[in-house]
């Protein structure tokens, strides 16, 4: 089972590959609009994108290169055009793999399904596991113990980008840099106050951490409490 996600502004098209998919258990988001396609993947994070290269607002085309800045998602590319030029310059801007309409749903299923497999196991680097704790990057979840921790934005992602790194100290200037996404500020307090946070919602303080241990004057490192 995937999460499939349908730009697609053909309705007879669309509710096809909607049911088809659906009956074999994915999960089928459909946006019939290149902008509000682009708005939903980017929101739930699917595993595999359907395309139309031919919608009203953009080109399909143009689409796929905005999708490729933001997601490394797998696509297919639907073309009513049965054009190897336009294929091939679809595959070189990103699009892994291709359906000719008219397709029928059998077919739109064994194209996401080798997809699927080509690319590995749906949702295995989605989920980063670190002790009791648990992290679903696709839904941005966070449970420690089995509980759910309500966590903002950032200290969703801090949490996240230390729980990659687990087992190393990672320093405040890539903090800044991969969390922040902002040059060091020396002084700043921002990454403390947030650590602070963070620590009371895992139930620890940094004189006796379990999973985030401050290595003074180097950074930050996340591991499981022993
Ligand atoms: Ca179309």
């Amino acid at each position: 089972m995937a999460s499939v996600f349908i730009v697609e502004d053909d309705i007879h098209i669309r509710e096809l590959a909607v049911r088809s998919l659906a009956d074999c258990g994915h999960i089928v988001r459909a946006e019939a609009t290149a902008m509000a396609g682009l708005q939903g993947i980017i929101d739930t994070a699917p595993d595999v994108v359907i395309l139309d290269l031919g919608l009203p607002d953009l080109d399909g085309g143009d689409l796929l290169r905005m999708i490729r800045a933001v997601s490394d998602v797998p696509v297919i590319i639907a073309t009513a055009r049965d054009d190897g030029a336009e294929i091939v310059q679809m595959l070189d801007a990103g699009a892994d793999e291709y359906v000719v309409k008219p397709f029928s749903g059998a077919e739109l299923e064994a194209r996401v399904r080798a997809l699927l497999r080509r690319v590995g196991n749906v949702g295995a680097t989605k989920r980063i596991v670190v002790g009791g704790l648990d992290i679903d990057l696709r839904s941005r979840q966070i449970v420690l113990d089995g509980q759910v921790l309500d966590c903002n934005r950032k200290e969703f992602d801090l949490l996240a980008y230390l729980a990659e790194h687990a087992g190393r100290v990672v320093p405040r200037e890539e903090l800044y840099a991969e969390v922040w996404r902002e040059p060091f500020g020396g002084a700043d307090k921002t990454i403390d106050v947030h650590l602070s946070w963070l620590r009371r919602k895992l139930g620890e303080t940094a004189a006796e951490p379990r999973y985030i241990h401050t290595v003074r004057g180097v950074g930050v490192k996340l591991v499981a409490p022993t």
